[in-house]
């Protein structure tokens, strides 16, 4: 049997179907399309891990992470909160990285840094955000060389954050394509694990969508938002959420509300059937939110469309004020999550949502890492 191929789940292509032999695939080896990783079990209550208080507790629904393998810095359980009456925010801000990507990141570096550490090998990876900043942590915490490639000019925070943690970083001249392209160019000893096309680290996601239910006494929101960008977070929920409902643990998916701001909004145009051209130059608040082209469109259009989803897209000064009365009530978010509180509050208003709804609206990453003045 080849490595990776167990009973309880299957790496296949989202497009093809064809299977992939190997936990390290992050492309399709027949066509090159995105792999998505199935699983096999059904969620099992009986089987959480009641007193681990990490994503941990849902160990059992990885199977193709080994206990003796986790590397793990006591990411997610985050808290639910509620802010007023049906309305909760998931605080994923207060994942040790600042940011929702350490729950894919524990899972991926989990799954494979043995694999690369008996190779004598690094892990690459191209994101000056908060996926760079996860992945140079959970790599730390592995005692793993993680080589981050990022964008010539990029200063701020998340960049000294990745640099804090010890990874090694390659400026590359050039658009965000030509960096990725140099992150995944084969050289010796690397290993690319890439978020946005590595299936493990959106797999990792799915905790989100078991938390939120469980916290909410396996009653789930009517609705949940999350801001989009390369699709990660919302493929992860979905597949979460898919899990309990196939499962018969929840009675019904929630509403998915894929939020995006209107400079960068691919799926939202997609997703309508309309056509989109992002402008030349982005300058949004929102600053992780930059994928104009994401590899994995087709994917997150087929699978929001698949769970009924919905999309909606906000401009700089609803985000802006989101981020400002978030502040002020003492959610200190970055801009970019903002995005997801602007969205559930345009649709209030445009009477999109009924009274009655409950709402979770997740807040992606920490506001100390918001290059935001307060005075502006
Ligand atoms: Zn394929």
């Amino acid at each position: 049997m080849a490595i990776g191929v167990q009973m309880d789940y299957k790496t296949k292509c989202s497009v093809c179907g064809k299977g992939a032999p190997s936990l390290l695939d992050y492309r399709c080896p027949s066509c090159g399309n995105p792999l998505s990783l199935k699983l096999q079990i059904d969620f099992d209550r009986s089987k959480i891990k009641n007193h681990d208080f990490s994503v941990w507790r849902y160990a059992h629904f990885f199977p193709y992470v080994g206990e003796a393998s986790i590397v793990t810095l006591g990411e997610g359980w985050t808290p639910l909160v509620r802010f007023s009456k049906n309305i909760f925010f998931k605080l994923e801000n207060l994942n040790p990285t600042g940011s929702f990507k350490d729950r894919g990141s524990t899972m991926l570096i989990s799954a494979l840094h043995k694999i690369v550490k008996k190779a004598d090998g690094y892990v690459s990876e191209d994101s000056s955000g908060n996926a760079g900043v996860s992945v140079a942590a959970y790599a730390a915490r592995a005692d793993l060389t993680a080589r981050i490639y990022v964008p010539e000019k990029v200063s701020g925070p998340k960049f000294s954050q990745i640099q804090f943690y010890g990874a090694n970083v390659a400026k590359v001249p050039g658009d965000r394509s030509t960096v990725a392209h140099a992150a995944q160019r084969p050289e010796k000893k690397k290993f690319y694990i890439g978020h946005i096309l590595h299936p493990l680290f959106r797999d990792g996601v799915r905790t989100l969508a078991y938390e939120i239910a469980e916290q909410q006494n396996w009653e789930p929101p009517d609705r949940v938002y999350v801001p989009v960008s390369a699709g990660t977070l919302l493929l992860g929920l979905k597949e979460g959420f898919s899990h309990l409902f196939q499962s018969r643990i929840i009675p019904s998916i929630p509403t998915i509300v894929a939020c995006q701001t209107t400079q960068v909004s691919p799926l939202y145009h997609r997703f309508k059937n309309l056509s989109y051209i992002p402008p030349t130059t982005i300058r949004s608040v929102a600053d992780a939110l930059i994928s104009v082209n994401p590899p994995l469109l087709e994917l997150m259009t087929k699978e929001l469309q698949k769970i009924r989803g919905e999309v909606a897209i906000v401009e700089e000064n609803e985000i802006i004020n989101a981020f400002r009365e978030l502040a002020r009530t003492g959610f200190f978010v970055e801009p970019s999550s903002a995005v997801a509180y602007a969205a559930f509050k345009k649709q209030t208003r445009d009477g999109m949502i009924s009274k009655k709804d409950k709402v979770v609206v997740v807040l992606t990453g920490s506001g100390l890492k918001t290059t935001l003045e307060p005075a502006r």
